[in-house]
C-alpha cells in the first residue's frame, strides 16, 4: 500500500532534483549533473571556527543555486528536500572527522513554527541522526522571538540580537553534541546556542549545517 501510495504521488508529483528541479528518475531529489557540480565546501575548509570559537562543518558554500534551492525548503513547502539535505550533511561531518554521540537543532521559537509549520533545523537533524544511527533529541528552547538575523548587517549585531534567547532545556552533561541549523553566516546563533549547552555541562559541540555564506 505504501509502495502504491509512493507510485501514485510520484505520478501526480513527479520528483524533481532538490537544486535544478530537473525531473529525477528514482525519487533520490539529486540528479547526477548537481551530484557532480554542486559547490562542495573542499576538504581542507570543510571545519569553519565560528565568531564564538564553535567548530562548524558546512557542506555546501550558499550560492545561488543552493540560495533558490533553500528558499524553496525553509519558506515555500519543499519540507521533501530535508532527505537529501541531510545525506549531503552527514556525509561532510563523516569527512570532517569529527564526531558526537546526540544530535539536537537550533531551534525556531513557537509562533515561527506555527507559521511555517515545521522546523527545517529539527527535519535536518532527524535525517542526519538517522543517518549516523544516533539518538536525536530537544535539548533547547527559543524563548524571546528576536528579529530575523538576516536583517543585522554586523557580527557585533548578530551576537547581539540571539543573546539569551535560547534556554536548555534537557540536561546535556558529558554529552558530544551534534548541534544542526540549515545555515551558518556569521556563526553568532550556533554560537550562542552551543554556549547553553556548555554552560549546563555538555562535553563538546559541533556544528553542522547544509551551507555557509
Ligand atoms: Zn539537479
Amino acid at each position: 500500500m505504501r509502495d502504491f501510495g509512493r507510485r501514485l504521488l510520484d505520478l501526480l508529483y513527479p520528483p524533481k532534483c532538490a537544486f535544478c528541479r530537473r525531473l529525477v528518475e528514482d525519487g533520490h531529489m539529486l540528479c547526477p549533473e548537481c551530484a557532480e557540480e554542486l559547490p562542495y565546501v573542499d576538504p581542507e575548509n570543510l571545519v569553519q571556527l565560528t565568531d564564538g570559537g564553535l567548530r562548524c562543518v558546512s557542506a555546501l558554500w550558499y550560492d545561488n543555486t543552493v540560495r533558490a534551492s533553500h528558499h524553496r525548503y525553509k519558506f515555500r513547502g519543499a519540507a521533501a528536500y530535508c532527505g537529501v539535505y541531510g545525506e549531503l550533511m552527514t556525509a561532510a561531518l563523516e569527512d570532517s572527522g569529527l564526531e558526537g554521540d546526540i544530535v539536537t537543532w537550533v531551534p525556531l521559537s513557537r509562533s515561527r513554527l506555527r507559521r511555517r509549520g515545521y522546523d527545517q533545523a529539527r527535519l535536518l537533524a532527524e535525517e542526519v541522526a538517522a543517518g549516523m544511527d544516533l539518538p536525536c533529541e530537544a535539548l533547547l528552547r527559543k524563548t524571546v522571538n528576536n528579529p530575523a538575523q538576516s536583517g543585522r548587517a554586523s557580527a557585533a549585531e548578530r551576537r547581539q540580537n540571539v543573546k539569551g534567547v535560547y534556554e536548555v532545556t534537557e540536561n546535556p552533561e558529558g554529552l558530544r553534541i551534534i548541534l544542526v541549523d540549515d545555515l551558518v553566516t556569521t556563526g553568532a546563533t550556533l554560537s550562542e546556542a552551543a554556549g547553553e549547552l556548555l554552560g549546563a555541562g555538555a562535553e563538546s559541540v559541533v556544528g553542522l549545517t547544509l551551507a555557509r555564506a
